[in-house]
């Protein structure tokens, strides 16, 4: 089964660390990008990746567990949503057929 492309967060400022923290059990990798617990399942191990898309004016979420991605999508928005953190939210363009 083909792995599909992640949903991507629009931001106001593509704060990750601030999205981490928001979720739960933040953690900073190697490569500018963050772990963090998945807000769809009882995550005790940070199991969301939060990476900068390549026009560093939007958030991508996965859910290594295997949440389902609209799940994760939705929880995540909800999430950052209460927290105050987005002006806008878009799907990637692959999502957009
Ligand atoms: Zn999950």
């Amino acid at each position: 089964m083909r792995p599909l492309p992640p949903l991507k967060l629009t931001s106001i400022d593509g704060n990750l660390e601030s999205v981490a923290e928001v979720l739960g059990n933040p953690k900073s990798l190697y490569d500018d990008g963050w772990m963090a617990s998945c807000p769809a399942h009882d995550d005790r191990n940070p199991s969301l990746s939060l990476n900068i898309g390549r026009d560093r004016d939007s958030i991508l979420v996965y859910c290594h567990a295997g949440c389902d991605r609209m799940d994760v999508f939705n929880a995540v928005r909800r999430s950052v949503a209460e927290a105050g953190l987005f002006l806008e939210i878009a799907h990637s363009k692959q999502d957009a057929s």
